[in-house]
């Protein structure tokens, strides 16, 4: 028996960056589509022209590629054109194929033209709210017949094209009914909605009525999106149903709620991915993150690899109840992904981090040098952002006595301590000490100046680190050349 092949897609409006309920979404496309062998299309949604910019386009297109969520069929994640043979994938370039779609609704009698104004359209609105009626538009009592609204048109006026979704000798009243793959049933009454509009009449074509027609023109087979878009898909039945197209399964995704189980937003902080990106955060650590967020795995793992999400993905195992969006978890997620990240890859990662720090670590080149250092600070990074407060001790282009050091330059014993230390260091063979090394040139520190306990320790840690407190001496020490020791401690000498 053959099945259908599933084609899946998200479908976002270029209205800014990628929130991270947008990113569920697509994450839950797209291991849908690898699971089952489908397609994973990306449609953008922009016909809304005063919100959706190209910028927001391509800030989301950038967004679903650090991601790692590859789509089959959409713009081309570099050129923007147009990639599969369902196109366009813009909405925006799509106006013929609604207009076409409008015409044969209109002429089949289940669209009309309203030639009614703002002012009209309002006043009908307020009349139906004083009589305690929801405020639905209903087609007037006499329709303009097409030959006169034509007419009409060709000389210049304008009309929206409705819906209309009760026309004369029909029930008054119908049930839908959706057997949503998350929800389970859900029974939409007809007359929840009034005509709805198809076409605006400065021309642009309405969210629903693009939504539709081209979920259906693009095959598409599973719709999982966001419950705020539950109220939409009465209208999109409707227009299924009046086009004679085939309907796809939907299901709608509960909602990420912030701490205060109030629906996630810019109030609660970071919520687009590329605030993540900033924060340091990993695109690995974030989808793995956003998986759990309204979806679990059957034995209860949380750290899953691309490969066992795909594996284990089934759209069973979705909550019904919201999601609470729990940062301390994202940073615990985050940190172990660091923490297993191969030195190498963590290294490259790191380095726009400490670059935008103004931090230069030539060292880094130096394998051996790297693997130590990075062991050495990986478990004190939670995230990328982490690395710069514990890499700039290594850098010698940043070293200098800070304020705070100034007490401990005042103690009598600080210069011959510091003078002893040099001195030890230029008897190290070495390029670098070890950490029982280092051990051992204390002792002898101590021995020759007859200095002990803090007047010992802190005026070592200024002329290492330029400041009493910071990292433990005997992590960065080994990490700092015996060069670049001496140089600093020749800094405090001079000062
Ligand atoms: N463009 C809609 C949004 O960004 C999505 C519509 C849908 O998935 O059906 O919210």
């Amino acid at each position: 028996m053959s099945s259908t092949p599933v084609r899946v897609r998200f479908a976002p409006s270029p209205t800014g960056y990628l929130h991270v309920g947008g990113a569920r979404t697509a994450l839950y496309n797209f291991l849908y589509a690898k699971k089952t062998g489908g397609e994973f299309i990306l449609r953008v949604e922009d016909t809304d022209l005063e919100r959706s910019t190209e910028e927001s386009m391509r800030m989301q297109i950038n967004d679903l590629k650090w991601l790692g969520l590859k789509w089959d069929e959409g713009p081309h994640p570099e050129t923007h054109a147009d990639m599969g043979p369902y196109g366009p994938y813009r909405q925006s370039h799509r106006k013929e194929i609604y207009l076409q779609h409008a015409q044969k609704l209109v002429e089949s009698g289940r669209a009309y033209y309203d030639f009614r104004t703002d002012a009209e359209l309002d006043a009908i609105k307020e009349r139906l709210i004083k009589t305690g009626k929801p405020p639905q538009i209903e087609a007037p009592e006499t329709l303009v017949p097409l030959t006169e609204a034509r007419a009409r048109l060709a000389k210049g006026e304008t009309a929206a094209i409705r819906f209309q979704v009760n026309r004369k000798g029909e029930p008054e009243k119908r049930e839908y009914v959706l057997n949503d793959l998350v929800r389970g049933e859900v029974k939409f009454p007809s007359d929840m909605v009034g005509d709805f509009v198809c076409i605006r009449s400065n021309g642009m074509p309405v969210y629903n009525f693009c939504c539709a027609i081209d979920d259906a023109l693009m095959k598409i087979t599973h719709v999982f999106r966001a419950e705020e878009h539950l109220s939409n898909t009465l209208r999109q039945m409707m227009l299924f149903e009046a086009f004679g197209y085939a309907s796809p399964k939907f299901g709608h995704l509960s909602f990420i709620l912030g701490p205060d189980k109030q629906k996630l937003s810019k109030r609660h902080g970071a919520t687009s991915c590329n605030d993540f990106r900033l924060k340091g955060y990993m695109p690995e650590a974030l989808c793995n993150f956003i998986l759990l967020s309204g979806w679990s795995s059957p034995d209860g793992r949380e750290i899953l690899s691309r490969e066992e999400q795909i594996e284990l993905f089934t759209y069973e195992r979705f909550n019904s109840a919201p999601a609470v969006f729990d940062d301390t978890k994202l940073l615990w997620m985050n940190s172990m992904y660091l923490r297993a990240l191969p030195h190498e890859e963590l290294w490259s990662r790191l380095q726009p981090f400490l670059k935008e720090a103004g931090l230069t670590i030539p060292q880094g080149d130096d394998v051996q040098w790297r693997d130590h250092a990075l062991s050495a600070f990986k478990t004190s990074m939670q995230t990328l952002a982490d690395a710069p407060k514990l890499f700039e001790a290594l850098d010698d282009s940043k070293f200098s006595l800070k304020p705070e050091a100034t007490e401990v330059k005042a103690w009598p014993d600080t210069l011959k301590v510091w003078a002893a230390w040099k001195s030890e260091l230029e008897k190290h063979a070495a390029k670098y000490i070890t950490e029982p090394e280092f051990a051992a040139i204390q002792d002898r520190v101590k021995d020759q100046t007859g200095v002990k306990g803090k007047q010992l320790f802190q005026p070592i840690r200024v002329a290492v680190i330029g400041t009493p407190q910071g990292t433990e001496l005997k992590v960065l020490v080994p990490l700092l050349a015996k060069s670049s020791l001496i140089n600093r401690v020749d800094r405090c000498l001079k000062a």
